[in-house]
């Protein structure tokens, strides 16, 4: 075989196209893409039928150039109708955060300078104090995530000692979060309660010991026992925990600060677990407070002392992005500007008109042939009131090969993950951005012609 026919690397970068790609992708990548292309073209020689231009070879190292970038960190929009949707980065923030972030990533910050003393500050005093106005807890710390927080609180309260939980409290939360996993982490000794659908207070009181550290309450987050069932009240709870002299944790998970009634969904807020009693509760940050990715623990100043004191503490604490996104996200509680701010309020407060506004619009240019908006419904995601279904509206896709179409989407230049189910793609409008819409009509105009007749 004459693999001379096969353009060189020199020759490729001298080629005005390949100058391009380098000043455009970087030197060493384009080599290594160059070198993988050139290996491949070789293999299948025989089917180029030694047609193979410098402009060929270019073309195939931009696409996996172009490929290899997509696998990078990138804007998608989410239209899979699920809220909080872990694969897609759980909590949008509030466009008023991600400012503050960026104001705050470039210059020095007064992190751990308290600027009124010229001294050394607390990474968190402010944060602490927005927490105390808002839920009435003593103090507070922030790690990671809730994961951290929980085996944070218990590394710090009760290792070596017993923690009294119900068996249907033992869960595990998205695959590598168990309860029983992260007890034993901490130290802790797992005193398992009742059974998987009841524990009653007495089965608590009967489970305290000399070795008993602490009572704990887990919120189910991601499923739920229906039927012939009974979990012991947190205030139950509080009363056998003071009566022994325990702590009380109680992991919330998606700790809402705000009521949900008025969505007609219930979930138990903060304020709640502390007026119940709990003396310290873990919740995350990217759930329905709808900010950065952290854990917070808030409780009793004397609890949380010893929580900032273990050497835990130094390993799981949060950077300075996301101690203010977590704090410039208080401030919107503060000010009561949730559903006008938070993105996740923002989509759960939308009225059902507006979205099936938002689907004439996208698919104006789109033959009514190729689609038709339905009612439908959408979830909350990130663990929380799993069997709760939102009022929707999404564009139904009317064609037999939904995975094509959904490939289609995908490989867009900003990516659009819709959700199939049944063998329909619908690409559900609950958490659609009004910004995004040009750009959605566009890509959907395309999808008649490109895909559904092309085939
Ligand atoms: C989500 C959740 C966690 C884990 O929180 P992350 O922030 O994802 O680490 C722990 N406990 C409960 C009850 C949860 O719902």
């Amino acid at each position: 075989m004459d693999y001379s026919k096969i353009p060189s690397v020199t020759n490729l970068l001298k080629n005005e196209k390949g100058v391009k790609l380098v000043s455009k992708f970087g030197r060493d990548p384009f080599l290594d893409t160059s070198k993988i292309v050139l290996e491949q073209i070789r293999k299948d020689f025989a089917n180029y039928h030694e047609n193979i231009s410098e402009n060929l070879v270019l073309q195939l190292i931009k696409s996996s150039l172009e490929d290899s970038e997509r696998k990078g960190l990138q804007k998608v929009i989410n239209l899979t109708g699920t809220i909080l949707h872990t694969n897609l980065g759980r909590a949008p923030l509030p466009k008023v955060v991600a400012d503050k972030v960026k104001k705050l990533s470039t210059p020095y910050c007064n992190i751990e300078f308290d600027l009124t003393t010229g001294k050394r500050g607390k990474r968190t005093a402010s944060i602490e104090e927005k927490f105390r106005q808002l839920t009435g807890a003593e103090d507070c710390v922030v790690v990671n995530n809730n994961a951290a927080a929980v085996l944070l609180t218990l590394s710090a309260l009760t290792s070596g000692k017993e923690v009294i939980l119900s068996r249907g409290q033992l869960v595990e939360i998205g695959g590598s979060f168990r309860i029983p996993e992260v007890m034993e982490q901490s130290g802790s000794i797992l005193k398992e309660v009742g059974t998987t659908n009841k524990a009653y207070i007495d089965d608590y009181k009967h489970a305290v010991n000399e070795n008993t550290g602490a009572i704990m309450r887990v919120h189910p987050s991601n499923f739920r026992v229906v039927g012939f069932n009974h979990e012991t009240s947190l205030a139950d709870l509080s009363q056998l925990a003071k009566n022994s002299g325990l702590p009380l944790i109680d992991d919330l998970g998606s700790g809402t600060l705000i009521s949900l009634e008025r969505w007609g969904l219930y979930e138990p807020t903060v304020i709640d677990s502390i007026q119940q009693g709990a003396d310290v509760v873990t919740l995350s940050g990217d759930k329905l407070l709808g900010g950065p990715q952290c854990g917070i623990v808030l409780g009793k100043k004397e609890l949380i002392t010893k929580l900032k004191k273990h050497p835990l503490m130094r390993a799981l604490r949060c950077d300075k992005l996301v101690l203010s996104a977590l704090e410039s996200t208080l401030d919107i509680y503060l000010k009561e500007r949730y559903v006008e701010e938070i993105p996740f309020y923002y989509f759960l407060d939308r009225e059902i008109d507006k979205l099936k506004d938002i689907a004439s619009e996208i698919t104006a240019t789109l033959d009514s042939k190729y689609y038709e908006v339905v009612e439908d419904a959408s979830f909350i995601g990130g663990g929380a009131m799993p069997l709760h279904q939102l009022k929707t509206v999404a564009i139904k896709i009317n064609y037999h090969k939904p995975q094509l179409i959904a490939e289609f989407l995908r490989k867009q230049q900003v990516p659009i993950v819709g959700r199939i189910r049944n063998e329909t793609l619908y690409l559900d409008l609950k958490t659609v951005y009004e910004e995004d819409i040009p750009y959605l009509s566009k890509v959907c105009g395309l999808l008649g012609e490109e895909i559904i007749d092309g085939e």
